[in-house]
C-alpha cells in the first residue's frame, strides 16, 4: 500500500461521529427517560379525572348527558365506559404493559372530550401524545420493552402477528404521524402563543413556527420553544399544560423530527455528497488492513481507538466475548455470574463500521506473507497488534495446574466455584472427621492482588453466607489458608497496606502464612516447606506467564515469555507489528517493566490505535507510549480494601467503596453495571450469595 493510494478521512468525520453519539445517547437514555415522563403524566391526568368522576357520580352522569353521549350508548352505559377507561388504562401507561392498546381507548376518549366539551388547547396535546404512543410504543423504561424482543417466538396468542403490526406502525405510520403533530403543533403555537404577542415576537415565533413544521433544525427549535413555553409566553398558563407542552418538545428535542422533514432530507444528501464525512463502507475498500489479535482489555481499546481511522480492522478472539478479569473471582465465589462481567465482543462493537469481528484461535504468523494464522484460514495484514494476555504459570510444575486450578477464564471462575460448593456438599454428607476437616480446608497458593481477593470472598462465603444451610457441618469452621512465598501479602503495594491487608484478611479468619513456599501439590493436600496440610480445594494465584505471541513472530522476550517492545510499542525490527499488556514487556518511567495490569493494557491500546491511524493519514507519530499510572487496588471481603493511590494511600471502609465505584465505572456496558450493582447490593444486605450453583462434572460430587 503505497502513501498515495491513501485517502485521509476528513477532520470533520470525528465531529460528526461525536454528534451521532450524542443524538444515540440523548435518544436511547433521554427518550427513554421523556417515554416514561410522558405515560406517568398523562396515566396522572386521566386517573385523577377517573376518580373525580367515579366519586361525583350524579355530576358524571349529567356530563355525560349534557355532552351527548356516544351515538348508541345512553348516559349512563357512556359514563361507566369513560370513568373505567380513565380509571383503569392509566395503569397500564404507568407500567408500560400492552401500552399501545391501552393508549386507544384514552386517545378516543381525549377526542370525544374535544369534540363534545369545551374545545382546549391541552386536549389538542393529550391527543398528539397518545397518538405518538400508540404509533411509537412505551419506550425503553417499560414491560413491553422488556417482552417485545421475544413476543415473536413466544407462546402468547398472536405474539408474532402483534408484533408485525408494531413493527409496520412505526415504519410507516410514525414518520406522517410525526409529521401532523409537527404541522398541529406549529399551528397551535401561532395561533394560541405567539399570535397576541409583540411584533418582534410575532416574527421572532413566525419562524421557529415554519422551521418546527418544516422540520429543519428541529432540534434546536424545539429547545428554544420549551424554553420559551416555560418562561415567556405560558407563565400565565396552568401547572399541567406547561408540563405537557415542556415534555412534548422535549421529546422532539430527544428524538429529532423523524424522516419526513427538511433535516432528514439533508442528511441524507450529505452523506451522499461526502462520504469520507459519513463513513461510507465503499470508501474503506483500499484501506489499510489492521488485525488486532486478542479481544481484552488492550485490544479492544486499540480497536476502539481505531474507530475513526481509514482502516479496515479486524479483531480476532479465540472466545466471543470480552472478559473482565478484575471480577472474575467474585464469580468464583459465587456472587456474580459468568454474564455479568462477559460481554459478546460483537455487541460491543456492533456500530463500528470499520470493524469485524472473527472467532478463531490464532496458532501463527507468517511474517513474510504479513498474514495472520488461524489453523488454514490466513487473514492478511499491514498493522499487526498482538494483544493475547497471559496464563498461568506453574514455575515448571504443569501437572499441578489439574489439582490446583488457577482463575484465568470464565471456565476456571466455574470450576473453583463448583469445587469449593462441592466441597461443603461432600463435607456435609462425609461420616469421616478427619476427612471433613480436610473437605473443608481451602488452600490459595500466592498472595497477589488475586490471591487475597479470593481469599476474602471464600472466607467469607464460607464463615457468613453459608451458615445455617447445613445439618452435619458447620461452614464457619471451615479453614482458608493463604500462602505467600515471599514476607508479605500484595508485594507491590507499600508495607503499610501491606499490613493493612493482612489484618482485614486475618479478621475475617484466613490464615495467612508468609515466608511458606509450596513444594508439592497432590490430591490429597499440599506441602508447604517441612509442613503437610491436608486439603479438599487448593487453589493457585502465583505467577502468570505470557501468550505464546513472541513464538509467532520470533521475537526477543523476557524470562515470562513477553514480548520486548520499543518505547512505541513496536516489536523490534518490525515497525508495523505491535504489542501490549501482559503479553508484552514495556519499560515504565523507572526504568522497570509496567505490570501486568488492565489499565497498563488499556492505555497501550489506545495509544497504538492513535499512532497506527497517524501513520495512515501520513501525520507525525505521537510521541513514546507513556504510562499514566492512577494507582492499584484489591478488595478483602464485603467491606474492606486496599488502594494504592499515586497521591495518597487508603484502607478499610473508604478504598472499598472506590474500588466498587471504580470497577462498576470499567465495566464495558451498562447491562452489566446494573446487573453487578443489583447483585453486590442484594449480597450486601442478605449476606447471600445468589449464584451458588455447581456446575460441569468437576465439582459434583461423585
Ligand atoms: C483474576 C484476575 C484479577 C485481576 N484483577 C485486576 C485488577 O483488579 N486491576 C487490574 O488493573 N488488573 C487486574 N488483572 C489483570 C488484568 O486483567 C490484565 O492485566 C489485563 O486483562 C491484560 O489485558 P490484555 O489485553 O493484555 O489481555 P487479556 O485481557 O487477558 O486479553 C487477552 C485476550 O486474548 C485472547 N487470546 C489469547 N490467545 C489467543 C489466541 N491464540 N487467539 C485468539 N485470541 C487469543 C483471549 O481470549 C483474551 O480475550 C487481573 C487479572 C486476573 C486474571
Amino acid at each position: 500500500m503505497t502513501a498515495a493510494t491513501f485517502r485521509h478521512p476528513s477532520a470533520l468525520a470525528p465531529l460528526v461521529e461525536a454528534w451521532e453519539g450524542i443524538a444515540g445517547v440523548l435518544e436511547r437514555v433521554g427518550g427513554a427517560v421523556i417515554d416514561l415522563l410522558i405515560r406517568l403524566w398523562l396515566a396522572k391526568v386521566f386517573f385523577v379525572w377517573g376518580v373525580l368522576h367515579a366519586s361525583n357520580w350524579d355530576a358524571t352522569l349529567q356530563l355525560y348527558a349534557g355532552a351527548g353521549a356516544a351515538p348508541g350508548l345512553g348516559a349512563q352505559i357512556a359514563a361507566v365506559l369513560g370513568t373505567g377507561i380513565e380509571l383503569i388504562c392509566p395503569l397500564f401507561l404507568v407500567v408500560g404493559l400492552a401500552t399501545r392498546v391501552a393508549a386507544i381507548p384514552l386517545l378516543l376518549l381525549a377526542i370525544a372530550v374535544e369534540f363534545t366539551d369545551r374545545t382546549m388547547a391541552n386536549h389538542l396535546y393529550w391527543i398528539a401524545f397518545l397518538g405518538i404512543l400508540i404509533v411509537r410504543g412505551a419506550g425503553a423504561l417499560s414491560v413491553d420493552a422488556l417482552i417485545a424482543p421475544h413476543l415473536a417466538g413466544s407462546a402468547i396468542p398472536l405474539g408474532a402477528s402483534l408484533r408485525k403490526i408494531a413493527a409496520f406502525k412505526h415504519r410507516y405510520l410514525l414518520p406522517p404521524f410525526e409529521l401532523i403533530v409537527r404541522i398541529g403543533i406549529a399551528w397551535l403555537l401561532w395561533s394560541r402563543g405567539f399570535s397576541d404577542s409583540p411584533a418582534t415576537l410575532q416574527i421572532v415565533g413566525l419562524i421557529l413556527c415554519v422551521l418546527f413544521a418544516l422540520g429543519l433544525a428541529t432540534r434546536a427549535v424545539a429547545l428554544i420553544l420549551a424554553i420559551l413555553s416555560v418562561t415567556v409566553f405560558f407563565h400565565s398558563a396552568p401547572l399541567g399544560d406547561l408540563v405537557l407542552r415542556l415534555l412534548l418538545f422535549l421529546s422532539f428535542v430527544l428524538y429529532g423530527a423523524g424522516p419526513f422533514s427538511l433535516d432528514q432530507a439533508i442528511w441524507v444528501r450529505l452523506q451522499q455528497l461526502c462520504p469520507s464525512v459519513f463513513g461510507d463502507r465503499d470508501w474503506l475498500a483500499n484501506a489499510p488492513h489492521v488485525v488486532i489479535v486478542g479481544a481484552g482489555f488492550g485490544g479492544l481499546a486499540a480497536t476502539m481507538s481505531l474507530r475513526h481511522a481509514w482502516a479496515n480492522v479486524t479483531l480476532i478472539d479465540k472466545c466471543n466475548y470480552h472478559l473482565f478479569q478484575p471480577l472474575l473471582y467474585q464469580v468464583a465465589t459465587a456472587t456474580l455470574s459468568p454474564a455479568d462481567i462477559a460481554q459478546p465482543i460483537r455487541g460491543l462493537l456492533r456500530e463500528q463500521q470499520n470493524c469485524r469481528v472473527l472467532m478463531g484461535e490464532v496458532t501463527g504468523v507468517d511474517g513474510a506473507q504479513r498474514e495472520v494464522l488461524i489453523g488454514d484460514l490466513r487473514i492478511p495484514f499491514d498493522y499487526l497488534v498482538l494483544a493475547t494476555g497471559a496464563r498461568q504459570s506453574y514455575f515448571g510444575h504443569d501437572d499441578w495446574a489439574a489439582l490446583a486450578p488457577s482463575l484465568k477464564k470464565v471456565e476456571d471462575a466455574t470450576t473453583i466455584r463448583s469445587r469449593i460448593l462441592a466441597a461443603f456438599e461432600r463435607a456435609e454428607a462425609c461420616p469421616d472427621e478427619a476427612e471433613r476437616r480436610r473437605l473443608m480446608t481451602f488452600v490459595l497458593v500466592g498472595a497477589g492482588p488475586t490471591g487475597v481477593e479470593l481469599a476474602g470472598a471464600i472466607a467469607e462465603l464460607a464463615h457468613q453466607s453459608l451458615t445455617g444451610d447445613f445439618r452435619t457441618i458447620d461452614p464457619a469452621t471451615a479453614r482458608v489458608l493463604l500462602v505467600q512465598a515471599g514476607p508479605v501479602v500484595l508485594p507491590a503495594m507499600p508495607k503499610a497496606l501491606s499490613l493493612a491487608a493482612t489484618e482485614s484478611l486475618t479478621k475475617l479468619g484466613v490464615e495467612v502464612l508468609t515466608n511458606a513456599r509450596v513444594e508439592a501439590v497432590d490430591a490429597g493436600g499440599v506441602q508447604i516447606g517441612d509442613k503437610r496440610v491436608e486439603a479438599g480445594t487448593v487453589i493457585w494465584t502465583a505467577g502468570v506467564m505470557a501468550s505464546e505471541a513472541s513464538a509467532w513472530i520470533k521475537a526477543e522476550h523476557d524470562h515470562a515469555g513477553r514480548i520486548i517492545v520499543g518505547p512505541d510499542l513496536a516489536v523490534a525490527d518490525m515497525t508495523n507489528v505491535f504489542s501490549l499488556g501482559d503479553t508484552s514487556s514495556c519499560k515504565g518511567a523507572d526504568g522497570k517493566p509496567l505490570p501486568g495490569l488492565g489499565a497498563v493494557a488499556k492505555q497501550q491500546g489506545e495509544y497504538i490505535g492513535r499512532l497506527i491511524r497517524a501513520r495512515i493519514e501520513g501525520r507525525s507519530s505521537p510521541g513514546s507510549f507513556r504510562y499514566v499510572d492512577y494507582g492499584t487496588m484489591a478488595t478483602i471481603g464485603r467491606k474492606s480494601a486496599v488502594a494504592d493511590l499515586s497521591f495518597v494511600e487508603l484502607s478499610g471502609s473508604i478504598a472499598w467503596w472506590l474500588w466498587g465505584l471504580v470497577h462498576v465505572a470499567f465495566l464495558v456496558d451498562v447491562r452489566s453495571r446494573v446487573a453487578v450493582v443489583f447483585d453486590w447490593f442484594w449480597s450486601y444486605l442478605t449476606y447471600n450469595r445468589s449464584v451458588r450453583l455447581i456446575t460441569g462434572g468437576e465439582g459434583r460430587p461423585d
